[in-house]
């Protein structure tokens, strides 16, 4: 018979054969795509062995990206690839182990990306809007950082000896990628330009300062340390770390005067000081022109401010590099440690691309994140490295309506066994992806870029969209209450996990909780 043969082939446990061979189930309910699908997926996970031990950990984090966002993005991936969309899955998605992730901050229902990140790098929840300090901090007050301040993942696998990395799509000094490296009263404090003069007066430093000049700060913080700094960062953000003056423009600067910094510092002149054998690049030639296999250090910053929406990103002036790309060379740099290596790639514009409104931008840069999750998973072994994907918080994004199996995720509902949009109780078509608050209806056309929406005049409230394409780049859907940007929700997010250590990723946690998982897998703590 056809299912004891296919039961002989798989006879991966004892027992679920046993069970099979006991209870003869009928053929066409066991040769079922469904059936055979979900029953690979459950042997995979019963084959988990006992690794605990990573030897290299790689955290993604999607920000912003809540589960109606991996929901629509894993449909519009199938749809792009002319399937029905549902069926399919995100690169992630595949993996063994998940959790849902509690996101509050300590002093916020709703969380931002400042304290959920330190949440995560530091194992303990903090305030909403400070960076690596405790919730002893008070925002904006310099003169409460000194002494409560935290230790990261990343600065703790450095002490460790392990190549280490950053990697966002958003400026390298932004919420989430500051939270692997620096300590700050105010997420804002991207440059000394953004400071009060208060902080500083009183010796509080800015967090590009503290990127370039990690090293020393780490080793001035922990007496006996002796590190070599992180060893790749690639983001955006440049205009923190160069002068104002149009002198130090780059090449592929937008603005009259690309720098900000009122102190006439070239953080990135001290980089290429500090690290004369390392690569400091701006554009994608000079990316590509990295060699991965001989450079130690490398530090990318490809846009003066945040880098471009992967649907935009053919419209950047000099060039710049995909999330993929990225993750990719930063891994073929990091993996000559044979010590291993702590990467952390954020994509940072999903985000954005909610809050500006536009579905179409926040889900592309969503499967990119997927692309290079991807990459990573391919060009690590799943025994040594331990795989994280998550996000810091969700979207007030919701996926609505009765739509049929198969229908265009950015389109209008259209109901089963239906070929004409269905109505509201007034008579009018509305789409299935849609924000409770926001910018409101947008039809901006063609346009890749989400943030030209705030040129224009909010929008909120149902609107007629009848003679308007929902699925094209520049669609910005409707939104209930108008804000002047779209909001973060409370609600839990997923965590992702493969390789050794990821069997603690299960149940419902708080997100404090992944630092302990990173450790646990690293042995941070015993150095
Ligand atoms: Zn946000």
């Amino acid at each position: 018979m056809n299912f004891i043969r296919k039961i002989a082939i798989c006879s991966l446990t004892a027992s679920l054969s046993a069970i099979a061979a006991a209870t003869p189930l009928p053929e066409h309910q066991t040769s079922n795509a469904w059936y055979t699908d979900a029953q690979s997926k459950l042997l995979e996970k019963l084959q988990t062995n006992n690794r605990f031990k990573a030897k290299n950990v790689i955290v993604f984090i999607g920000d912003g990206m809540g589960i109606s966002t991996l929901t629509s993005a894993r449909i519009l991936q199938g749809q792009l690839n002319d399937q029905l969309g549902e069926e399919g899955y995100l690169s992630f998605e595949e993996f063994p182990h998940t959790a849902l992730v509690k996101t509050y901050n300590v002093d916020a229902q709703t969380p931002d990306s400042a304290g959920t990140m330190t949440a995560m790098m530091s194992g303990l929840k903090t305030d909403v809007g400070v960076i690596g300090v405790d919730e002893d901090i008070v925002r904006g007050d310099c003169s409460t950082v000194a002494g409560n301040e935290v230790i990261t993942a990343l600065e703790l696998a450095e002490i460790k000896g392990l190549a280490t990395g950053i990697i966002s799509t958003a400026r390298i000094t932004h919420a989430t990628p500051a939270a692997t490296y620096a300590k700050s009263a105010d997420r804002n404090w991207e440059d000394i330009s953004d400071m009060p003069e208060a902080a500083v007066f009183f010796g509080c430093t800015d967090i590009a300062d503290q990127l370039v000049n990690f090293e020393n700060y780490l080793e001035a913080r922990y007496a006996g340390v002796d590190v070599d700094g992180i060893d790749v960062a690639f983001g955006g953000g440049r205009r923190h770390f160069l002068p104002k003056d149009e002198a130090f423009n780059s090449p592929d600067a937008s603005s009259a005067v690309e720098g900000d910094r009122t102190d006439g510092r070239d953080l990135t002149a001290e980089w290429k000081a500090k690290y004369p054998q390392g690569s400091y690049v701006f554009d994608q030639t000079g990316f590509d022109a990295i060699d991965a296999a001989t450079t130690k250090q490398a530090f990318g910053l490809f846009n003066e401010s945040h880098m471009q929406y992967e649907a935009d990103r053919l419209n950047d002036i000099a060039g710049e590099p995909s999330l993929t790309q990225m993750t990719e060379k930063a891994i073929d740099i990091l993996d000559n440690q044979e010590k291993g290596f702590f990467l952390m790639v954020e994509s940072g514009r999903i985000d954005h691309g909610h809050h500006a409104g536009s579905a179409y931008n926040a889900l592309t840069d969503a499967i990119e994140l997927s692309n290079a999750v991807k990459k990573a998973y391919d060009m690590t072994n799943r025994e040594d490295t331990l795989i994280l994907v998550t996000a810091d918080h969700g979207h007030v994004f919701t996926i609505a309506g009765y739509p049929k199996r198969g229908n265009p995720i950015l389109g209008k509902v259209v109901g089963v066994n239906s070929d004409t949009p269905a109505q509201d109780a007034e008579g009018q078509p509305y789409t299935t992806l849609g924000y409770t608050n926001g910018r409101g209806m947008m039809d901006l056309g063609s346009e890749t870029n989400a943030d030209a929406s705030y040129a224009m005049e909010i929008n909120a409230g149902r609107k007629d969209i009848s003679a308007i394409n929902t699925e094209s780049p520049g669609f910005h859907q409707e939104a209930l209450v108008p804000l002047t940007s779209e909001t973060h929700s409370g609600e839990d997010v997923a965590l992702h996990a493969s390789g050794p250590g990821a069997q603690l990723v299960q149940g419902v946690i708080e997100q404090s909780a992944l630092f302990h998982v990173i450790n646990q897998a690293l042995d941070l703590i015993n150095q």
